[in-house]
């Protein structure tokens, strides 16, 4: 069989989490939280469930739940979503991306993406049948947006973008978003925003959603997910949000993808949803996270990136190492009993910088000891 996706293995998330686990590594490699959800939440699906709410939801999404998340996004950005037409949930952010590339993507088309890219990216574009073009970020992972103004030719369709940014725990600002938008308007372009860690934003910063901006959100494909958000990375549950005549296209592809998403988990996302305190609170969680995390690293000669935004904190380990990436990890990994995720595995050209990429969604317990670990380097 001639391999559809040629260049692609086992994602790096599953081999450095399976590398973990058989090394008995502390594992802040795969971004996940390693402490349990809000029990309230759980309850909420339990009630859902013992409801009788067990059968299909409709297609785009239980009603509640669009409903909610419409409300949501209306309070939060100031954006007018239809929750009948503008709303659809999906089996996690993956399956939303994948569909929206899926939607609009032809045969030949052109999707510019930023590296370091998120990995799944260039293999939806791929099996599209599209090419994927990519703009370098900075070395300080900005965006240069000269640069992919530049990238745009007559065969470019989308753009996609990530904010807050994994691996690099950047964000884009309101000046950022502005450029993203005059070059999309110009060039009638969509714009697929993944803003799945849009909850994890610190210092006081705002969250700045293309769902703001009148001209990316006549054309963007707006992603989330609730596996970031309410510490529930294994219940796959996300959505999308985009113009009627967007969404249209979307469900089609949707609803020959998985057609509809767990009913009780729905449900119980939709009731809990209510409170909007967990989402507005998980910045300050997570920046107390970050802050303990960075604190600790401080006195190791590990070199700091900085954080915006994100649960993730890169790293330079330069003074620590003159392994390449991969093999930084790996040794990292089996010698010192830490799992990373090496930063050039969101590169197409294997970029190497002496960078790896912690998580830091973990107990404190967790990270003091993965800390104590990497004191002694
Ligand atoms: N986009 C980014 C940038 C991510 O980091 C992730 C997952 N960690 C996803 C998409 C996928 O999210 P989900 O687990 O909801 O599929
Ligand atoms: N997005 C998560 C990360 O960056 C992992 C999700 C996955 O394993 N696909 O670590």
């Amino acid at each position: 069989l001639e391999s559809r996706l040629p260049k692609v293995g086992t994602t790096i998330f599953t081999v450095m989490s399976a590398l973990a686990a058989e090394c008995k590594a502390v594992n802040l490699g795969q971004g996940f939280p390693d402490f349990d959800c809000d029990p309230r939440l759980i309850d909420s699906v339990v009630s859902a469930m013992r409801a009788g709410l067990n059968q299909y939801p409709p297609m785009a999404g239980a009603a509640p739940l669009r409903e909610a998340i419409a409300a949501k996004i209306g309070r939060l950005y100031r954006a007018a979503y239809d929750p009948a037409t503008e709303i659809t949930v999906t089996a996690g952010a993956t399956q939303a991306i994948f569909t929206a590339v899926l939607a609009i993507v032809r045969p030949g088309d052109e999707v510019i993406v930023l590296e370091p890219v998120y990995d799944s990216y260039i293999p939806n574009i791929e099996l599209a049948g599209g090419h994927a073009v990519t703009v370098p970020m900075t070395p300080e992972f900005r965006v240069d947006w000269s640069a992919v103004r530049a990238a745009v030719t007559p065969r470019t369709r989308a753009i996609m973008v990530n904010s807050p940014h994994n691996p690099s725990g950047t964000i884009l600002r309101d000046a950022d978003m502005r450029a993203l938008e005059a070059i999309a308007v110009e060039s009638d372009l969509f714009v697929i925003s993944d803003e799945v860690y849009e909850h994890m934003v610190f210092d006081g910063e705002p969250h700045c959603s293309a769902s703001s901006y009148p001209g990316l959100a006549a054309r963007s494909f707006v992603v989330s997910s609730f596996g970031k958000t309410f510490h529930v990375t294994g219940w796959k549950v996300a959505h999308c949000a985009a113009p009627a005549a967007l969404t249209a296209e979307f469900r089609k592809v949707h609803q020959f993808n998985v057609f509809t998403v767990n009913t009780p988990v729905q449900h119980g996302l939709a009731d809990y949803l209510q409170d909007p305190a967990p989402y507005l609170g998980l910045a300050g969680f997570y920046q107390r996270k970050r802050d303990l995390f960075r604190q600790g690293l401080a006195g190791t000669r590990f070199g700091l990136l900085p954080c915006e935004g994100t649960y993730f904190q890169v790293v330079d380990y330069s003074r620590v190492s003159a392994l390449g990436e991969a093999d930084f990890a790996r040794w990292l990994t089996t010698e010192i009993g830490v799992a990373a995720i090496p930063v050039s595995a969101f590169s197409e050209h294997q970029v190497d910088r002496g960078l790896v990429r912690f998580c830091f969604a973990k107990k404190d317990e967790t990270l003091k000891l993965a800390l104590s670990r990497l004191a002694r380097l």
